[in-house]
């Protein structure tokens, strides 16, 4: 009988699992990985500033897909079958220990990416998949009975089955599309907001442990985040605002990053409940200084901001703060708004939203249900997760399921 042949293109985390996961399912298949780098894994030697965040302590599908502003619905059946468990116990089984952190975020205990670099790697290279580099793919085509993959070096190679794992390069979306498949316009996800605010000059540092982010989009649609937020110089980041970031994606790409974002500092106040509150403390608190007692669990230096900003004069005592004024600040902090003017750059972790549709891919296998012998795996396709692991994860699951099929005869 021949050796069936496989060609993946990409020297990824999606590429080399993929690979990795076919050749120890189908040891008698011939395996050539093609990365166009010098070096292939790039991204996971620099993926969470430098610690690699391989997945996320969640291990209930239905839960686990509430992570992705993009493929929830595909992945749920894929992560019956590999799940962060599966991603624990692989890299387990290859003598790589992964420790949890507190906000649910796994990555290996050396907290170094080099560690998952190394690991992939040797296994790749002891399973006897043939890496080679420097392989810049410059097109693919069908024939007959396969593949062929031409170089831009000019050369050729043919294969039986293919697996496309490039990641959010275009071209690899353009083959996609020349074999027959529809791509959703890419767009970046998990960046920070550009706000220019004198309400937030001189914070640069200042977090906020439970914030609730709201994007007021043109059609009123509910985009909203709570959690940690941080004030850098630029304008706000930390986890709520990523998540709106990859939530709100396409919006605020459809309106050039230009929108208003409406802020709670305190998330567990309502406006109403607020106003209840600030009587309280005026009547408990009646001769202490606004400026220097701040009631709740806000930092100092933005509680002042925002009561210069309402022009609340420092020697203030609560009980002179009149109806109008406390009428003000409960708004300043439950309701404020910023000017979103751009988008900016989160560098522990960033990805592309949109790529191949997933309606033209049969989840079971990974293979294109236009393109028989086409497989898919990784960013290349239209799924995007929230900051916290849940990017590798959909690599590591949906290229295993390419790996356990794309080898069967
Ligand atoms: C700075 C940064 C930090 C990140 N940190 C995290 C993190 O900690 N946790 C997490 O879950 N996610 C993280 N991500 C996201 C994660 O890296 C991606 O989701 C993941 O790498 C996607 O894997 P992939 O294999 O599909 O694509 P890629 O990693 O992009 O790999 C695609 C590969 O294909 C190769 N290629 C492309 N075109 C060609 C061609 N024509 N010929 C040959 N080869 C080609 C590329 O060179 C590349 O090596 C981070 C992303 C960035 C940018």
């Amino acid at each position: 009988m021949t050796q069936l042949k496989i060609i993946v293109i990409g020297g990824g985390a999606a590429g080399f699992f993929g690979a990795i996961t076919c050749a120890k399912t189908y040891p008698n298949t011939q395996i050539t990985l093609l990365e166009a780098g010098r070096e292939p894994l790039t991204k996971v030697r620099i993926s969470g500033g430098g610690r690699c965040n391989v997945t996320h302590h969640c291990f209930e599908p239905s839960q686990l897909i509430n992570y992705y502003p993009r493929g929830s619905k595909a992945l749920r059946g894929a992560f019956t079958r590999f799940q962060p468990k599966d991603t624990i116990s692989w890299f387990g089984a290859q003598g790589v220990k992964l420790k949890t952190e507190a906000d649910g975020r796994m990555f290996p205990v050396t907290d170094d990416s080099t560690t998952i670099v190394n690991c992939l790697m040797d296994t790749a290279f002891s399973d006897g998949v043939k890496l080679m580099t420097n392989a810049v793919v410059q097109s693919v085509s069908k024939t007959s009975d396969g593949f062929e993959v031409v170089f831009k070096s000019g050369n050729i190679l043919k294969c039986d089955r293919l697996l496309l794992a490039t990641g959010s390069n275009p071209l690899g979306y353009r083959w996609a599309k020349d074999l027959g498949h529809t791509i959703i316009s890419p767009v970046p996800s998990l960046f920070t907001f550009q706000i220019k605010d004198v309400r937030l000059r001189d914070l640069a540092g200042v977090s906020v442990e439970n914030a609730t982010v709201r994007l007021l989009t043109p059609d009123k649609t509910k985009l909203e985040q709570m959690g940690p937020v941080l004030v850098t110089h630029w304008g706000l980041s930390g986890p709520a605002v990523l998540k709106l970031s990859a939530w709100g994606a396409r919006v605020l790409h459809e309106h050039h990053y230009k929108m208003a974002l409406q802020v709670n500092w305190l998330s567990e106040y309502n406006s109403e409940t607020l106003r209840q509150e600030l009587i309280t403390i005026k009547n408990e608190h009646p001769k202490r200084k606004v400026f220097s007692f701040c009631p709740f669990s806000l930092p100092k230096r933005l509680w002042q901001s925002l009561l210069s900003y309402l022009k609340i004069d420092i020697e203030l005592i609560w009980a002179e703060l009149s109806k109008n004024s406390l009428n003000q600040l409960v708004q300043e902090l439950t309701q404020s708004q910023y000017q979103i003017t751009g988008k900016g750059v989160f560098k522990d972790e960033f990805v592309t939203c949109g790529g191949v549709n997933l309606k033209e891919v049969d989840f079971k296998t990974m293979e294109s249900k236009i393109c028989s012998g086409l497989y898919f795996a990784g960013e290349i396709l239209d799924i995007d997760g929230v900051t916290g692991g849940f990017n590798f994860q959909s690599a590591w699951t949906t290229s295993w399921l390419a790996g356990k099929a794309m080898g069967a005869v």
